[in-house]
Parts: C-alpha cells; structure tokens; sequence
C-alpha cells in the first residue's frame, strides 16, 4: 500500500499494541477498554494525521485506509465529514472503537423493532475531540452518524476488528424494510 511509508509514529504505536493486544486473544469485555485507551491516547493529539487522509469530498464523507493489518485482523480509518454529512444508518458486524480528533460528530444508536424498523436506542451521543466511543454486535452494532457542523469539517478515527473494506454489513431502510447489503470502499485504495 502507497501510505505504508508515511505512517506517523503515533499511529506506528497505536497499530503495534491493538495487534499485540489482539493476539492475546482477549474477550471483547477486555479488548475493547484497552483499545479505547490506545484511540484516546491517538487522537490526544491533532498533528499526525497526513493531511491527504483528511482532506473532505464535497457530496461524500470520506473513508481513509490508514492501516490494514495484513492478516486482516484489524484497520484504521479516518472518516472525513464535510458539512453536514452523515451515514445512512448501518452496522459494522465487528467490534469498531471510534476516536474524534477534529470537529464534533454525532451518533445516534438503533435498535430494530420485531418488524426490522430501526427505533432509536437513547440520546444522540456527541463525540468531541479526544471521545472515544464503541460499537460491535455484542455492545450495540447499529447507529448512525453525522458531522455536528454545516460550515465545516469534522474528522474522527475508526478501528474495526476486520479490514472493514472487506466485510459484507448492511443499511437499514429508516422506515423498516429488508436491510442492504453493503461493502464500504477506501477513498484511498481502488476497489
Ligand atoms: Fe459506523
């Protein structure tokens, strides 16, 4: 991957304790705590991220591959919001630990009815920089998320527990119906 000789020392650390933490073949309930403190840790700073991987697209929020471990075990991701942007909502059938480095984002939690119907599971939570926030299909797998701002841009970093870019998830409809099928791309990375 083209990105692999400027990965920045921070994220170098970041990458070396989440792949020795996974190797340690821990349960999510010990994993996930411990990789929170390493994406807190990352994003407590706003100087390393490349500024190629945060550069937004003006119809598209924007997904970066920042690192994909090679056996697939885990990615790093930096989500790019220009103003307001937003997901549909969708769920990620991995753990994901998100960081906010940037701006301010907004995620709403989903449960889905007994028809399939998303209904919203508690307040929006706002991310700020330095939160950090979980999602994985043990925790609560379904939400959706948006740039809290329309005149500017937000930036958050995603770890999930797979190369995300790979894994086949889905887009519930906001009023019910049968959920999508979808894969996520790289704005960095061809297909
Ligand atoms: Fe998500």
């Amino acid at each position: 991957m083209a990105t692999e000789a400027r990965i920045p020392d921070r994220l170098v650390r970041f990458v070396e304790i989440t792949g020795a933490a996974i190797a340690v073949g821990e349960p999510e309930s010990v994993l996930l705590p411990k990789l929170g403190d390493q994406m807190r840790a990352l994003v407590s700073s706003d100087d390393w991220l490349d500024p190629a991987f945060a550069e937004p697209h003006p119809t598209y929020y924007q997904q970066y591959l920042l690192y994909a471990d090679p056996d697939d075990r885990f990615s790093v991701v930096s989500f790019v919001w220009g103003p307001g942007q937003q997901t549909p909502i969708h769920d990620h059938t991995v753990w994901g630990v998100i960081g906010m480095l940037r701006g301010v984002e907004i995620a709403q939690n989903y449960s889905l009815a007994s028809d399939g119907t998303p209904v919203a599971a508690q307040d929006p939570i706002e991310l700020k920089p330095g939160d950090v926030e979980f999602v994985s299909p043990t925790i609560g797998d379904i939400h959706e998320v948006k740039n809290a701002f329309d005149d500017r841009v937000s930036i958050s970093v995603h770890a999930y527990g797979a190369n995300i870019g790979k894994v086949q998830r889905h887009v519930f409809p906001r009023d019910g119906g049968p959920p999508k099928e979808f894969i996520s791309g790289y704005s960095n990375v061809d297909a």
